[in-house]
């Protein structure tokens, strides 16, 4: 499975932040390899130009949210339409940090799942355990809830992003072996060629290991996608 490396840049980044792009597609060479593909989902602000200026460097470019609804009275929300419409391929939803910061269920995760297709958009949809979840040996049955109550019903392939909430900023990851175990679990409950992402500080020092874990498809990055000098390894770091 083509491996998918995504950057979720979250509330940072003004339009001179293009230069970490630019300075990435130079360190890859001139645009992004074939055998992977690498994603960056800025700012709604930057969608837009992001997307119309990396396209030719293969540089693939995503939203960090949509609302379920294609348009009306819902200020400050965007739709996945207007999402597609300014060229993005991709949206992240139910990120843990909208489901603690905004009170999404997984209900309204499934919605905005179903809304990205509806646009012709992937979602990349997000599950995790909280540290107390994981200490309680309840990380798989949270996670199996969450799988039930967030995936889009669709023939249409999507991502799903496993991100323990502990790892997510903190430097923590799980053991490798705790990985694989979710992984394989959540393979167990997707259908067949769901590209399944490891997120939760992975950085230039253990995206390799991480990222040769069976079931493990790819990465969602967030503080590591900031600086070229970062992303670049880990988007490497991909067999
Ligand atoms: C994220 O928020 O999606 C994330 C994985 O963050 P970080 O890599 O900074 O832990």
């Amino acid at each position: 499975m083509k491996p998918l490396i995504a950057g979720n840049w979250k509330m940072n980044g003004l339009a001179a932040a293009s230069a970490e792009i630019d300075a990435l597609i130079r360190l890859l060479g001139g645009s992004a390899p074939d055998d992977r593909d690498v994603l960056i989902c800025p700012p709604a602000t930057l969608v837009a130009a992001f997307a119309a200026r990396y396209s030719d460097e293969a540089i693939q470019i995503g939203g960090q949210d949509c609302h379920p609804e294609a348009n009306g009275a819902h200020t400050g929300d965007i739709s996945a339409e207007m999402l597609a419409d300014a060229g993005a391929g991709f949206v992240i939803v139910g990120h843990s940090e909208r489901r603690a910061d905004h009170g999404e269920t997984d209900a309204v995760v499934k919605a905005k799942a179903q809304a990205a297709f509806r646009a012709g958009l992937t979602p990349i949809v997000c599950v995790g355990e909280t540290k107390d979840q994981r200490e309680a040996g309840k990380a798989l049955e949270i996670v199996g809830a969450q799988l039930e109550g967030s995936l889009p019903e669709t023939g249409e392939p999507f991502v799903v992003a496993y991100e323990p909430v502990w790892a997510i900023g903190t430097g923590l990851t799980p053991t490798i072996d705790d990985i694989a175990e979710m992984h394989d679990f959540i393979r167990s409950k997707t259908p067949q060629g769901t590209r399944l992402l490891y997120g939760g500080s992975v950085k230039p020092g253990n995206a390799k290991e991480i990222l040769a874990v069976t079931n493990v498809n790819g990465a969602l990055v967030g503080g590591a996608s900031l600086k070229a000098a970062d992303f670049h390894p880990i988007v490497t770091a991909a067999p």
